[in-house]
């Protein structure tokens, strides 16, 4: 199956609300260029060095996301032309994403990344520590930045039960602070291997990488 092929049978797989994230780390800009061809123009990296060099070589009208843990001292390189920061785990980073886009004159959007596997690895903040950021004198001075929704990563396992259960914990908190914040609108979680789970649960954002683009080495 080509890039194309599977683009085609993933889109008419998901609803027309549902915004697909192709994940493209590692791949080449002509695996891209496959994929900005066949209709797709957004797309996901996890490196900020990936992210810079990507953008600058490929076509101009592509969004990119950052969905990879950010470092504070690299938010300077890709503060002029990210569309999306999907891993905002900390106050100090997005302190730092704020910074930077008032130097460059605009506001940038982010999700707050939610820890909801149990694995030590996965980066994330808590429920808690969500709602003191968002209640704190300090967010409401940030005017450029955007927080328009949550990110999670489930574990890596198959057991649907786990991952039922730990995406219905993320889709309750965001329906829940919906209610108090208008610009929360969009929840990014589902992999290739557990998107469709996902959405039943309340995902609006997926973001597939092996599922279009073949397994990464
Ligand atoms: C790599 C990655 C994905 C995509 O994973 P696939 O299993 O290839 O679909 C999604 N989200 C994040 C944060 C990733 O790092």
């Amino acid at each position: 199956m080509s890039i194309n092929d599977n683009l085609k049978k993933l889109y008419s797989s998901i609803d027309n609300y549902i915004k697909l994230v192709a994940v493209s780390k590692t791949k080449s800009n002509e695996q891209i260029m496959e994929a900005y061809q066949s209709g797709q123009k957004i797309f996901g990296e996890n490196k900020v060095q990936d992210l810079v060099t990507k953008y600058s070589a490929l076509p101009k009208d592509i969004d990119w996301h950052m969905i990879g843990h950010l470092q504070r001292n690299k938010v300077k390189y890709i503060a002029n032309f990210i569309k999306l920061i999907h891993s905002v785990d900390n106050f100090k980073l997005l302190k730092e994403i704020n910074r930077q886009a008032k130097k460059n004159n605009l506001t940038i959007d982010c999700l707050l990344q939610i820890k909801i596997a149990s694995e030590e690895t996965k980066f994330g903040l808590s429920i808690d520590q969500v709602k003191s950021i968002l209640k704190s004198e300090e967010f409401k001075t940030l005017k450029n930045i955007s927080i328009i929704g949550l990110m999670g990563m489930a574990s890596f396992t198959n057991n649907e039960e786990i991952l039922k259960k730990e995406f219905t914990y993320l889709n309750d908190f965001f329906k829940n602070l919906r209610l108090i914040y208008p610009n929360i609108t969009v929840l990014s979680m589902g992999m290739s291997y557990d998107y469709k789970l996902a959405i039943q649960h309340g995902s609006n954002m997926i973001r597939v990488g092996s599922l279009i683009f073949g397994e990464r080495n």
